[in-house]
């Protein structure tokens, strides 16, 4: 069975692939044809995610599904959550859209506070069989006052996962997706599509 993954990131892409087997062939935005940007106007990580799968399945007529992660910080009301990718471009003075940015000015913004957890949140939309589902991933942490570690990617080197010594950057691939956000949404997904 054929399902699109709303994406044009080819470790997302094989990640799935990997967990989902043979089953299911998962293509992604590419190898559909789908060149243009897909909206993401929402004021939500679910309203961005639908927003997407939506677009595949009303464009393209295929059963879809599509993701969108934000860092929730607690000491900034839930901030950048769903601008996480845009943090700096969106709310930096004069800096460009880059993690170190990104990371530049979540470090300033939490200078004087004393609470620093935070949590990253995935949110995967499906469209199946007609019908809509969501999947949802939580990982837990702490926001650190200096960045370590060289691994991952965005806000890696700052975040360090609960029960943890090490942040996301200091960890393997396999040990962050063991516990990560978009590692748990995944396995959801995963489990709901195998059981179809
Ligand atoms: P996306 O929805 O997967 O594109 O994620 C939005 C933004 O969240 C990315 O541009 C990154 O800045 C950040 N992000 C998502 N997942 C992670 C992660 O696992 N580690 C660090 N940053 C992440």
């Amino acid at each position: 069975m054929k399902i699109v993954f709303a994406t044009n990131n080819a470790h997302k892409l094989q990640e799935v692939r990997q967990i989902l087997g043979e089953r299911f062939e998962v293509v992604g935005l590419k190898d559909i044809g789908c060149h243009e940007d897909i909206p993401e106007n929402a004021e939500t990580l679910e309203g961005n995610a639908l927003e997407k799968a939506r677009y595949v399945k009303e464009h393209y007529g295929l059963d879809c599904f599509a993701d969108d992660t934000g860092l929730e910080v607690t000491a900034l009301g839930g901030a950048p959550g769903v601008h996480t990718a845009r943090y700096a471009e969106l709310f930096g003075e004069g800096i460009t859209h880059d993690s170190n940015a990104n990371m530049a000015l979540l470090l300033h913004n939490l200078e004087k506070k004393s609470d620093r957890s935070a949590r990253f949140r995935t949110v995967i939309a499906l469209i199946y069989k007609g019908e809509e589902h969501l999947f949802e991933g939580v990982c837990e942490g702490e926001i650190l006052s200096e960045r370590h570690g060289t691994e991952g990617f965005g806000y890696d080197p700052v975040f360090r996962p609960t029960g943890f010594d090490r942040c996301f950057a200091q960890m393997s691939a396999e040990e962050k997706n063991a516990i990560s956000h978009r590692g748990r949404a995944t396995r959801k997904l995963v489990e709901f599509l195998k059981g179809s």
